[in-house]
C-alpha cells in the first residue's frame, strides 16, 4: 500500500492536446452540432429515439461524423498503446484529458470525440496481427465501432456464472448464447465477446472473441431501456455463430483478466468524467446562484446556497485528488498489466467509488441549487443526475467496489 512517488501534474503533451480539442470543438464539432440541431431529432444526450427504442439514426450518425474527424485529428485514441497506434497516454494524463473534454463539451457532441466504450480498448489491443488490421485498425480510424458483450440477463456481478458457450471446431470456435445490458449492441460493427471455454477451470475458464455483428448467427435483441433514455443498451444472441481460431484475444483462458482490463479502463476513466462533469455542474451552480433572486436578492448571498456551492467544491476536490494520486500509482504497477499487480484492484476500486458517489451527491445539491428548473426534463442538471445515479451500477457496482478496496486491506 506504498503511496506512489509519479507526479499528477499535466504534462506538455496533455497541455497540446487540449489545446487542440479546444480548437477541434469550434472548427470540427460546432458544425455538425448545428446541423444535427436544425434536424430536430434531440440532442446527442437527449436523443429522440426511433420506433424500436433505438437513438435516433440522425443522432448517432452525428456522433459517429465526429469520431471520423476526432481521428482524423489524431484526438480519439489517446488512450491506446503508442505501439498499436494510439497516444500512449499515462493513466495520470488521461485523467486531465479526460476531466478537459467532459468540462469543455458538457454535455454537448464533443464528448464523441474521446474514445469511449464504443472505440478501441486496453483489451482488445491484445488481438491477434490479423484482427489488428481487421478490427483494430478501424476502430482506431472510427470507421466502425464496438461494443463491449459480457453481461447476460441472469448474470451481471457473478461473471464467471456466465452461460453464453464457445466450443471449437476445427481450428474454428462456434458460440451460443446470449448477452444483456451491452453498451451500443443495436450499432456495433465488432463484438468483444467473452465466453465459457473451460466450465470449471475459475478466472481460466472464460475466452474473449472478436466478432462480426453482421456474422450468421448474431441476432441484435430489443433496446432495453433505461433512466438514461439514450436508446444505446440492449441485448445480442449468439445461435452458432463461426469465428475463426485470428478472432480470440490474446490467449484461450485470458477472457477473465481480458474482462477486467476492460472493465477496469471505465472504472479509471471516472476520475477525469467526475472531475470534469462536476466542475462543469460547479460552474453553472455559481452561475445560476448569482443570477437567480429571492427577496429582491441573489440567491447566492444566502447561507444555505452557498454551503450547497460549497459541498460541490469540495465533493469534486477531493475526488479529483483522490483519482490524479491513485492514477499515478497505478501508472507505476501498470494499470493494464497481465497479471494485473495485486495492489492495483484496491486502486482501481478507490477511483471508481470515490467517484460513483460524490458525483452522486455533487448532482444532486447542482440539483437543488437550480430549483425546479433543476428538474426540469432535459435540463443538464437533471439529466446528469440521472447519470450519476447509474454510475454507481455499471462496470462494477459500489459494493462490489468495496469488496475489492477490502480484499487488498486484508491480503
Ligand atoms: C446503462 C448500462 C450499460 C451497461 N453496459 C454494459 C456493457 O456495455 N457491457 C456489459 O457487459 N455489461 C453492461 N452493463 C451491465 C452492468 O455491468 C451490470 O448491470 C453490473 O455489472 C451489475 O450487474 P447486475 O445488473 O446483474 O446486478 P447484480 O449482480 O444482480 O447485483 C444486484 C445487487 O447485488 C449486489 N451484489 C451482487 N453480487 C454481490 C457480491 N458478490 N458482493 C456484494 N454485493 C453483490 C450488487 O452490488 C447489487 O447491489 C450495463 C448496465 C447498464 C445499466
Amino acid at each position: 500500500m506504498a503511496m506512489g512517488t509519479g507526479t499528477v501534474v499535466a504534462s506538455d503533451r496533455v497541455t497540446g492536446y487540449t489545446s487542440r480539442f479546444r480548437a477541434f470543438l469550434d472548427a470540427e464539432v460546432a458544425p455538425v452540432a448545428a446541423e444535427l440541431d436544425r434536424a430536430g431529432v434531440g440532442t446527442p444526450w437527449n436523443p429522440a429515439l426511433d420506433a424500436h427504442g433505438r437513438m435516433h439514426a440522425g443522432v448517432w450518425e452525428a456522433r459517429r461524423e465526429v469520431q471520423r474527424r476526432s481521428a482524423r485529428a489524431g484526438l480519439y485514441n489517446p488512450h491506446i498503446s503508442a505501439d498499436v497506434g494510439g497516444g500512449g497516454f499515462s493513466r495520470v494524463e488521461m485523467q486531465h484529458v479526460e476531466e478537459f473534454v467532459y468540462r469543455s463539451s458538457g454535455l454537448g457532441l464533443g464528448l464523441a470525440a474521446l474514445g469511449w466504450t464504443e472505440g478501441a480498448s486496453p483489451a482488445i489491443e491484445h488481438c491477434s496481427d490479423a484482427a489488428r488490421g481487421r478490427y483494430l485498425a478501424p476502430l482506431l480510424a472510427g470507421e466502425i465501432t464496438g461494443a463491449f458483450c459480457n453481461t447476460e440477463t441472469s448474470v451481471g456481478t457473478d461473471v464467471l456464472a456466465m452461460e453464453t458457450r464457445a466450443h471449437r471446431d476445427g481450428t474454428d470456435w462456434i458460440i451460443d448464447g446470449h448477452k444483456a445490458w451491452i453498451t451500443n449492441s443495436h450499432f456495433a460493427d465488432v463484438l468483444q465477446v467473452v465466453a465459457v471455454t473451460e466450465a470449471g477451470a475459475g478466472t481460466r475458464s472464460l475466452t474473449m472473441f472478436l466478432v462480426d455483428a453482421d456474422a450468421a448467427g448474431v441476432t441484435r435483441g430489443r433496446d432495453i431501456p433505461t433512466m438514461l433514455a439514450d436508446g444505446l443498451t440492449g441485448e445480442l444472441a449468439f445461435d452458432g455463430v463461426r469465428v475463426p481460431a485470428e478472432n480470440v484475444v490474446r490467449e484461450v483462458g485470458d477472457g477473465f483478466a481480458l474482462a477486467m482490463a476492460w472493465i477496469n479502463w471505465r472504472r479509471m476513466c471516472r476520475g477525469g468524467m467526475c472531475a470534469g462533469w462536476g466542475s462543469w455542474l460547479l460552474a453553472r451552480a455559481v452561475d445560476r446562484a448569482r443570477r437567480r433572486t429571492s427577496g429582491g436578492r441573489p440567491i447566492a448571498e444566502l447561507q444555505a446556497v452557498q454551503h450547497l456551492l460549497a459541498d460541490i467544491d469540495a465533493d469534486v476536490y477531493a475526488a479529483r485528488a483522490t483519482s490524479l494520486v491513485a492514477q499515478a500509482e497505478l501508472d507505476e504497477l501498470g494499470p493494464f498489466a497481465m497479471p494485473l499487480h495485486p495492489d492495483a484492484p484496491r486502486l482501481i476500486s478507490l477511483i471508481k467509488i470515490v467517484n460513483d458517489e460524490a458525483f452522486f451527491r455533487v448532482a444532486d445539491r447542482a440539483v437543488q441549487v437550480h430549483g425546479g428548473t433543476g428538474l426540469l426534463a432535459g435540463s443538464p442538471e437533471e439529466k446528469l443526475f440521472r447519470v450519476a445515479r447509474n454510475l454507481k451500477i455499471p462496470a462494477g457496482t459500489v459494493e462490489i467496489q468495496r469488496n475489492a478496496i477490502a480484499r487488498g486491506l486484508l491480503r
